[in-house]
Protein backbone atom coordinates (compact mmCIF):
# COMPACT_ATOMS: atom_id res chain seq x y z
CA UNK A 1 0.00 0.00 0.00
CA UNK A 2 1.09 3.62 -0.22
CA UNK A 3 1.09 3.40 3.28
CA UNK A 4 4.88 1.66 3.21
CA UNK A 5 7.95 3.97 3.75
CA UNK A 6 10.91 3.83 1.13
CA UNK A 7 12.88 0.79 1.05
CA UNK A 8 15.90 3.46 0.51
CA UNK A 9 15.36 4.05 4.44
CA UNK A 10 17.06 1.43 5.42
CA UNK A 11 20.19 2.32 3.78
CA UNK A 12 20.12 5.13 7.12
CA UNK A 13 20.83 1.72 9.18
CA UNK A 14 24.17 0.43 8.76
CA UNK A 15 23.69 -2.40 11.24
CA UNK A 16 20.68 -4.01 8.76
CA UNK A 17 23.24 -3.81 5.73
CA UNK A 18 24.50 -7.18 7.00
CA UNK A 19 24.34 -10.91 6.09
CA UNK A 20 24.21 -13.77 8.85
CA UNK A 21 24.79 -17.42 9.40
CA UNK A 22 26.46 -17.47 5.87
CA UNK A 23 24.93 -15.36 3.01
CA UNK A 24 21.44 -15.22 4.94
CA UNK A 25 20.66 -11.04 4.79
CA UNK A 26 19.91 -10.22 8.37
CA UNK A 27 16.04 -9.58 9.16
CA UNK A 28 15.85 -8.02 11.93
CA UNK A 29 12.14 -8.40 13.65
CA UNK A 30 12.99 -7.89 17.45
CA UNK A 31 12.44 -3.49 17.29
CA UNK A 32 10.48 -4.11 20.46
CA UNK A 33 12.67 -5.62 22.27
CA UNK A 34 15.08 -3.22 21.76
CA UNK A 35 14.93 -1.27 17.83
CA UNK A 36 18.40 -0.43 15.67
CA UNK A 37 19.42 3.23 15.40
CA UNK A 38 20.47 5.01 12.50
CA UNK A 39 23.26 6.82 11.23
CA UNK A 40 22.05 10.00 12.12
CA UNK A 41 21.47 9.03 15.93
CA UNK A 42 25.20 6.99 15.98
CA UNK A 43 26.36 10.32 14.17
CA UNK A 44 25.07 12.39 17.16
CA UNK A 45 26.21 10.39 19.49
CA UNK A 46 29.96 10.37 18.06
CA UNK A 47 29.94 14.50 17.32
CA UNK A 48 28.98 15.09 21.44
CA UNK A 49 32.02 12.78 22.38
CA UNK A 50 34.39 13.51 19.86
CA UNK A 51 33.72 17.81 20.04
CA UNK A 52 31.77 18.79 22.92
CA UNK A 53 31.70 16.49 26.06
CA UNK A 54 32.24 17.69 28.98
CA UNK A 55 30.09 16.69 32.57
CA UNK A 56 26.45 19.18 32.22
CA UNK A 57 25.26 21.91 34.47
CA UNK A 58 28.71 21.88 36.52
CA UNK A 59 32.05 23.43 34.59
CA UNK A 60 32.24 27.11 33.58
CA UNK A 61 34.41 26.04 30.51
CA UNK A 62 33.65 25.61 26.79
CA UNK A 63 32.99 22.36 26.49
CA UNK A 64 30.84 22.17 30.08
CA UNK A 65 28.36 24.97 28.15
CA UNK A 66 27.85 23.31 25.14
CA UNK A 67 27.41 19.76 26.10
CA UNK A 68 24.59 21.46 28.79
CA UNK A 69 23.80 23.26 25.74
CA UNK A 70 22.91 19.94 23.96
CA UNK A 71 21.82 18.08 26.49
CA UNK A 72 19.13 21.22 27.34
CA UNK A 73 18.20 20.93 23.78
CA UNK A 74 17.31 17.54 23.71
CA UNK A 75 15.00 17.51 26.56
CA UNK A 76 13.16 20.44 24.56
CA UNK A 77 13.13 18.11 21.43
CA UNK A 78 11.19 15.65 24.27
CA UNK A 79 9.34 18.26 24.84
CA UNK A 80 8.00 18.99 21.63
CA UNK A 81 8.04 15.26 20.58
CA UNK A 82 5.24 14.25 23.56
CA UNK A 83 3.36 17.33 23.39
CA UNK A 84 4.30 18.40 27.42
CA UNK A 85 3.68 22.13 28.25
CA UNK A 86 6.60 22.58 29.97
CA UNK A 87 10.29 21.19 29.08
CA UNK A 88 11.23 20.70 32.68
CA UNK A 89 8.21 18.22 33.24
CA UNK A 90 10.27 15.47 31.24
CA UNK A 91 12.87 13.97 33.36
CA UNK A 92 15.84 11.99 31.40
CA UNK A 93 15.94 8.80 33.19
CA UNK A 94 17.88 5.55 32.29
CA UNK A 95 14.48 3.90 31.12
CA UNK A 96 11.32 2.69 31.35
CA UNK A 97 12.03 0.81 34.03
CA UNK A 98 13.57 3.53 35.69
CA UNK A 99 10.75 6.24 35.25
CA UNK A 100 8.08 4.06 36.55
CA UNK A 101 10.10 3.32 39.74
CA UNK A 102 10.51 6.49 40.02
CA UNK A 103 6.65 6.86 40.23
CA UNK A 104 6.38 4.03 42.78
CA UNK A 105 8.70 5.07 45.04
CA UNK A 106 8.41 8.92 44.90
CA UNK A 107 4.76 9.84 44.07
CA UNK A 108 3.70 6.29 45.65
CA UNK A 109 5.06 6.61 49.05
CA UNK A 110 4.27 10.06 49.58
CA UNK A 111 0.34 9.15 47.73
CA UNK A 112 -0.29 5.67 48.55
CA UNK A 113 -1.57 4.17 52.02
CA UNK A 114 -2.66 1.10 53.35
CA UNK A 115 -6.57 0.08 52.20
CA UNK A 116 -5.90 2.58 48.94
CA UNK A 117 -5.38 0.61 45.47
CA UNK A 118 -3.54 -0.05 42.92
CA UNK A 119 -4.82 -0.76 39.43
CA UNK A 120 -3.22 -2.57 37.05
CA UNK A 121 -4.28 -5.16 34.24
CA UNK A 122 -2.63 -8.58 33.11
CA UNK A 123 -1.40 -7.47 30.21
CA UNK A 124 1.35 -5.19 32.18
CA UNK A 125 5.16 -5.55 30.94
CA UNK A 126 6.63 -6.96 34.62
CA UNK A 127 8.24 -2.99 34.83
CA UNK A 128 4.87 -1.78 35.29
CA UNK A 129 3.76 -4.53 37.68
CA UNK A 130 6.99 -5.59 40.09
CA UNK A 131 7.28 -2.10 41.44
CA UNK A 132 3.55 -1.47 41.87
CA UNK A 133 3.36 -5.09 43.83
CA UNK A 134 6.62 -2.93 45.83
CA UNK A 135 4.97 -0.39 46.70
CA UNK A 136 2.34 -2.43 47.89
CA UNK A 137 4.22 -4.41 50.05
CA UNK A 138 5.39 -1.14 51.44
CA UNK A 139 2.22 0.55 52.02
CA UNK A 140 -0.19 -2.26 52.61
CA UNK A 141 -2.36 -0.81 49.69
CA UNK A 142 -4.32 -3.54 47.19
CA UNK A 143 -3.41 -4.61 43.60
CA UNK A 144 -6.35 -4.81 41.47
CA UNK A 145 -6.58 -5.49 37.77
CA UNK A 146 -9.16 -5.05 34.90
CA UNK A 147 -10.48 -7.62 33.22
CA UNK A 148 -9.09 -9.02 29.86
CA UNK A 149 -11.32 -9.67 27.27
CA UNK A 150 -11.25 -12.78 25.57
CA UNK A 151 -9.39 -11.50 22.36
CA UNK A 152 -6.98 -9.82 24.78
CA UNK A 153 -8.31 -5.95 25.33
CA UNK A 154 -8.60 -4.65 28.59
CA UNK A 155 -12.56 -5.23 29.44
CA UNK A 156 -14.05 -1.66 29.95
CA UNK A 157 -17.22 -2.66 30.37
CA UNK A 158 -16.32 -3.82 33.58
CA UNK A 159 -13.31 -1.27 34.28
CA UNK A 160 -16.43 0.22 37.08
CA UNK A 161 -15.77 -3.19 39.50
CA UNK A 162 -12.40 -2.23 40.02
CA UNK A 163 -11.84 1.39 40.11
CA UNK A 164 -13.52 3.58 42.36
CA UNK A 165 -12.83 5.88 45.01
CA UNK A 166 -9.87 3.77 46.55
CA UNK A 167 -7.97 3.50 43.79
CA UNK A 168 -4.89 5.91 43.72
CA UNK A 169 -3.30 5.28 40.50
CA UNK A 170 -4.27 3.51 37.20
CA UNK A 171 -1.05 2.36 35.90
CA UNK A 172 -1.59 0.97 32.16
CA UNK A 173 0.24 0.21 29.19
CA UNK A 174 -0.23 2.17 25.84
CA UNK A 175 0.69 -1.01 23.76
CA UNK A 176 0.86 -4.68 25.08
CA UNK A 177 4.34 -5.79 23.97
CA UNK A 178 3.16 -9.22 23.60
CA UNK A 179 -0.68 -9.03 22.33
CA UNK A 180 -0.06 -5.89 20.11
CA UNK A 181 -2.74 -4.36 21.73
CA UNK A 182 -3.39 -0.46 21.52
CA UNK A 183 -5.22 0.55 24.56
CA UNK A 184 -8.02 3.87 24.80
CA UNK A 185 -5.66 6.05 26.56
CA UNK A 186 -7.69 9.04 26.50
CA UNK A 187 -10.73 7.29 27.76
CA UNK A 188 -8.71 5.50 30.56
CA UNK A 189 -7.55 8.89 31.86
CA UNK A 190 -10.82 10.33 31.91
CA UNK A 191 -12.43 7.50 33.86
CA UNK A 192 -9.33 7.18 36.46
CA UNK A 193 -9.78 11.27 36.39
CA UNK A 194 -13.10 10.97 37.55
CA UNK A 195 -12.65 8.34 40.20
CA UNK A 196 -9.97 10.75 41.75
CA UNK A 197 -6.98 8.72 40.68
CA UNK A 198 -4.01 9.53 38.29
CA UNK A 199 -3.06 7.62 35.81
CA UNK A 200 0.80 6.62 34.26
CA UNK A 201 1.21 5.04 30.93
CA UNK A 202 4.05 2.85 29.59
CA UNK A 203 4.97 4.41 26.37
CA UNK A 204 8.34 1.80 26.03
CA UNK A 205 5.70 0.50 22.93
CA UNK A 206 4.27 3.44 21.73
CA UNK A 207 6.17 6.34 21.67
CA UNK A 208 8.88 4.58 18.68
CA UNK A 209 5.42 3.97 16.65
CA UNK A 210 2.48 6.12 17.35
CA UNK A 211 2.03 10.34 17.63
CA UNK A 212 1.53 11.06 21.26
CA UNK A 213 0.18 14.22 22.93
CA UNK A 214 0.18 13.55 26.74
CA UNK A 215 -1.77 17.01 26.97
CA UNK A 216 -4.66 15.90 24.71
CA UNK A 217 -4.51 12.43 26.12
CA UNK A 218 -4.47 14.13 29.48
CA UNK A 219 -1.96 11.66 31.30
CA UNK A 220 -0.32 12.38 34.41
CA UNK A 221 2.57 10.30 33.66
CA UNK A 222 4.77 8.66 31.18
CA UNK A 223 7.36 6.20 30.86
CA UNK A 224 9.70 5.64 27.47
CA UNK A 225 12.72 4.50 26.72
CA UNK A 226 15.27 5.49 24.36
CA UNK A 227 16.36 2.06 23.04
CA UNK A 228 13.24 0.97 21.57
CA UNK A 229 12.96 4.11 19.31
CA UNK A 230 16.19 4.74 17.65
CA UNK A 231 17.77 6.35 20.15
CA UNK A 232 20.71 4.86 22.55
CA UNK A 233 19.96 1.99 25.22
CA UNK A 234 20.86 3.80 29.03
CA UNK A 235 17.93 6.69 28.50
CA UNK A 236 14.81 7.12 28.93
CA UNK A 237 11.78 9.91 30.03
CA UNK A 238 9.92 10.14 32.49
CA UNK A 239 7.08 13.16 31.54
CA UNK A 240 4.96 14.14 34.86
CA UNK A 241 2.90 17.24 34.79
CA UNK A 242 4.45 19.35 36.34
CA UNK A 243 2.19 20.14 39.90
CA UNK A 244 2.60 16.67 40.59
CA UNK A 245 6.28 16.69 40.16
CA UNK A 246 6.18 19.72 41.91
CA UNK A 247 4.70 18.04 45.16
CA UNK A 248 6.79 14.74 44.55
CA UNK A 249 9.90 14.17 46.82
CA UNK A 250 13.26 13.25 44.83
CA UNK A 251 13.40 9.56 44.92
CA UNK A 252 16.91 9.75 44.41
CA UNK A 253 19.51 11.78 46.56
CA UNK A 254 22.88 12.97 45.36
CA UNK A 255 24.50 15.45 43.00
CA UNK A 256 22.63 17.94 40.97
CA UNK A 257 19.23 17.49 43.06
CA UNK A 258 20.22 19.85 45.88
CA UNK A 259 19.78 23.57 46.18
CA UNK A 260 21.69 23.37 49.14
CA UNK A 261 23.41 20.73 51.52
CA UNK A 262 24.57 21.74 54.89
CA UNK A 263 25.90 19.07 57.26
CA UNK A 264 22.91 17.84 58.02
CA UNK A 265 20.58 18.10 56.02
CA UNK A 266 19.73 19.23 52.40
CA UNK A 267 17.02 21.48 50.30
CA UNK A 268 15.74 20.00 46.72
CA UNK A 269 16.31 21.87 43.53
CA UNK A 270 14.01 22.73 41.34
CA UNK A 271 12.72 20.64 38.21
CA UNK A 272 13.75 18.89 36.24
CA UNK A 273 17.41 18.77 38.41
CA UNK A 274 15.34 17.35 41.61
CA UNK A 275 15.00 13.90 39.89
CA UNK A 276 18.14 13.94 38.14
CA UNK A 277 20.40 12.79 40.76
CA UNK A 278 23.85 12.63 39.56
CA UNK A 279 25.65 12.66 36.19
CA UNK A 280 22.71 12.27 33.52
CA UNK A 281 23.32 9.85 30.73
CA UNK A 282 24.36 13.16 28.48
CA UNK A 283 25.56 11.48 25.03
CA UNK A 284 22.71 9.42 25.50
CA UNK A 285 20.01 11.85 25.89
CA UNK A 286 21.44 13.88 23.02
CA UNK A 287 21.63 10.96 21.24
CA UNK A 288 17.71 10.40 21.91
CA UNK A 289 17.32 13.95 20.87
CA UNK A 290 18.89 12.94 17.47
CA UNK A 291 16.73 10.37 17.14
CA UNK A 292 13.16 12.13 18.11
CA UNK A 293 14.53 14.11 15.08
CA UNK A 294 14.78 11.29 12.86
CA UNK A 295 10.95 9.90 13.71
CA UNK A 296 9.42 13.35 13.94
CA UNK A 297 10.80 14.10 9.77
CA UNK A 298 10.08 10.77 8.44
CA UNK A 299 6.33 11.45 10.83
CA UNK A 300 4.73 8.94 13.44
CA UNK A 301 1.51 8.94 11.47
CA UNK A 302 3.59 7.81 8.50
CA UNK A 303 5.80 5.10 10.60
CA UNK A 304 2.45 3.94 12.47
CA UNK A 305 0.47 3.40 8.95
CA UNK A 306 3.23 1.36 7.71
CA UNK A 307 4.22 -0.86 10.70
CA UNK A 308 0.03 -1.46 10.64
CA UNK A 309 0.54 -2.68 6.88
CA UNK A 310 3.65 -4.93 8.09
CA UNK A 311 1.49 -5.99 10.83
CA UNK A 312 -1.92 -6.79 8.81
CA UNK A 313 0.18 -8.79 6.41
CA UNK A 314 2.32 -10.91 9.06
CA UNK A 315 -1.32 -11.27 10.43
CA UNK A 316 -2.83 -12.90 7.41
CA UNK A 317 -0.39 -15.43 6.26
CA UNK A 318 0.73 -16.22 9.57
CA UNK A 319 -3.23 -17.50 10.28
CA UNK A 320 -2.95 -19.39 7.24
CA UNK A 321 -0.19 -21.42 8.90
CA UNK A 322 -1.90 -25.08 10.45
CA UNK A 323 -1.58 -25.02 13.88
CA UNK A 324 -0.64 -21.30 14.52
CA UNK A 325 -2.20 -19.25 17.16
CA UNK A 326 -2.14 -15.61 17.25
CA UNK A 327 -1.93 -13.75 20.81
CA UNK A 328 -4.18 -10.88 20.85
CA UNK A 329 -7.06 -9.25 19.39
CA UNK A 330 -7.87 -8.48 15.46
CA UNK A 331 -5.62 -6.35 13.54
CA UNK A 332 -7.46 -3.01 14.08
CA UNK A 333 -6.84 -3.40 17.69
CA UNK A 334 -3.19 -3.52 17.12
CA UNK A 335 0.15 -2.20 16.78
CA UNK A 336 2.73 -3.44 14.93
CA UNK A 337 3.82 -6.96 16.33
CA UNK A 338 2.50 -10.46 16.22
CA UNK A 339 2.87 -12.72 18.89
CA UNK A 340 2.17 -16.63 18.01
CA UNK A 341 2.32 -20.41 19.29
CA UNK A 342 2.53 -23.75 17.36
CA UNK A 343 1.27 -26.29 18.13
CA UNK A 344 5.03 -27.72 17.51
CA UNK A 345 7.71 -26.61 18.02
CA UNK A 346 8.30 -24.22 21.63
CA UNK A 347 8.88 -20.80 20.90
CA UNK A 348 12.58 -21.06 21.66
CA UNK A 349 12.63 -23.76 19.21
CA UNK A 350 10.87 -21.44 16.40
CA UNK A 351 13.62 -18.53 17.17
CA UNK A 352 16.67 -20.71 17.28
CA UNK A 353 15.25 -22.39 13.80
CA UNK A 354 14.42 -18.78 12.07
CA UNK A 355 17.50 -17.43 13.32
CA UNK A 356 19.32 -19.97 10.88
CA UNK A 357 17.21 -18.33 8.22
CA UNK A 358 18.89 -14.89 9.04
CA UNK A 359 15.45 -13.94 10.96
CA UNK A 360 15.83 -12.31 14.63
CA UNK A 361 12.83 -12.95 16.38
CA UNK A 362 11.90 -13.17 20.14
CA UNK A 363 11.01 -16.05 21.98
CA UNK A 364 10.04 -16.34 26.14
CA UNK A 365 7.18 -14.48 28.33
CA UNK A 366 8.67 -10.83 26.59
CA UNK A 367 8.57 -10.21 30.69
CA UNK A 368 4.69 -11.05 30.48
CA UNK A 369 4.70 -14.09 32.58
CA UNK A 370 1.34 -13.17 34.18
CA UNK A 371 -0.64 -12.76 31.20
CA UNK A 372 1.31 -16.02 29.51
CA UNK A 373 -0.31 -17.75 32.65
CA UNK A 374 -3.48 -16.60 32.33
CA UNK A 375 -3.31 -17.94 28.31
CA UNK A 376 -2.03 -21.42 29.27
CA UNK A 377 1.40 -21.18 27.59
CA UNK A 378 4.51 -20.73 28.99
CA UNK A 379 6.25 -18.49 25.87
CA UNK A 380 5.42 -17.24 22.52
CA UNK A 381 7.68 -16.63 19.74
CA UNK A 382 7.26 -12.27 18.63
CA UNK A 383 7.87 -10.90 15.42
CA UNK A 384 8.03 -6.91 16.02
CA UNK A 385 8.13 -4.27 12.98
CA UNK A 386 9.81 -1.25 12.81
CA UNK A 387 10.09 1.38 10.54
CA UNK A 388 13.04 -0.36 8.64
CA UNK A 389 11.25 -3.48 8.14
CA UNK A 390 9.56 -4.88 4.50
CA UNK A 391 7.08 -6.93 3.31
CA UNK A 392 9.43 -9.21 1.72
CA UNK A 393 11.09 -9.59 5.33
CA UNK A 394 7.59 -10.91 6.36
CA UNK A 395 7.48 -13.27 3.27
CA UNK A 396 10.93 -14.55 4.61
CA UNK A 397 9.70 -14.97 8.26
CA UNK A 398 6.51 -16.54 7.18
CA UNK A 399 8.52 -18.83 4.23
CA UNK A 400 10.79 -20.23 7.03
CA UNK A 401 7.97 -20.85 9.47
CA UNK A 402 6.28 -22.73 7.19
CA UNK A 403 8.73 -24.87 6.76
CA UNK A 404 9.57 -25.18 10.11
CA UNK A 405 6.28 -26.58 10.49
CA UNK A 406 6.19 -29.34 7.67
CA UNK A 407 9.52 -30.56 9.77
CA UNK A 408 7.22 -31.06 12.65
CA UNK A 409 4.39 -32.50 11.36
CA UNK A 410 3.72 -35.64 13.09
CA UNK A 411 3.42 -37.80 10.32
CA UNK A 412 5.70 -36.21 7.74
CA UNK A 413 5.30 -35.67 4.07
CA UNK A 414 6.16 -38.83 3.09
CA UNK A 415 2.60 -40.07 4.71
CA UNK A 416 0.93 -41.97 2.06
CA UNK A 417 -2.86 -40.34 1.86
CA UNK A 418 -5.72 -42.14 2.68
CA UNK A 419 -8.58 -42.27 -0.31
CA UNK A 420 -10.73 -40.36 1.66
CA UNK A 421 -8.69 -37.59 1.64
CA UNK A 422 -8.77 -34.62 -0.78
N1 LIG B 1 7.20 -1.80 29.29
C1 LIG B 1 7.03 -2.41 28.13
C2 LIG B 1 5.66 -2.50 27.53
C3 LIG B 1 8.14 -2.93 27.45
O1 LIG B 1 7.97 -3.56 26.29
C4 LIG B 1 9.42 -2.79 28.03
C5 LIG B 1 10.66 -3.34 27.35
N2 LIG B 1 10.51 -4.66 26.89
C6 LIG B 1 9.54 -2.14 29.25
C7 LIG B 1 8.41 -1.65 29.84
C8 LIG B 1 10.85 -1.98 29.95
O2 LIG B 1 11.67 -1.14 29.25
P1 LIG B 1 13.21 -0.96 29.68
O3 LIG B 1 13.77 -2.35 29.77
O4 LIG B 1 13.80 -0.19 28.56
O5 LIG B 1 13.23 -0.25 30.97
Amino acid sequence: TSALLPESLRDDFPILQQTVHGERPLVFLDSAASSQRPRQVIDAVTEVYERDYANVHRGIHVLSERASDAYELARGKVQKFLGAKYDHECIFTGGTTASINAVARSWGDANVAAGDEILLNPMEHHSNLVPWFQLAERTDATIKHIPLTDDGRLDLDRLDEVLSERTKILAVTQVSNTLGTVNPIAELAARAHDAGAVILIDAAQSAPHLAIDVQQLDVDFLALSGHKMCGPSGVGVLYGKQDLLDTMPPFMGGGSMIGNVALDGFTSAGLPAKFEAGTPPIAQAIGLGAAVDYLTEIGLDRIAAHEHALMEYAYARLSEIEGLKILGPAPEHRAGLVSFVLDQPHAHDIAQLVDRHGIAVRAGHHCTQPLHDLLGITASTRASFYLYNTPGEVDTLVDAISQIVSMFKPSGRKRRRKPDEA
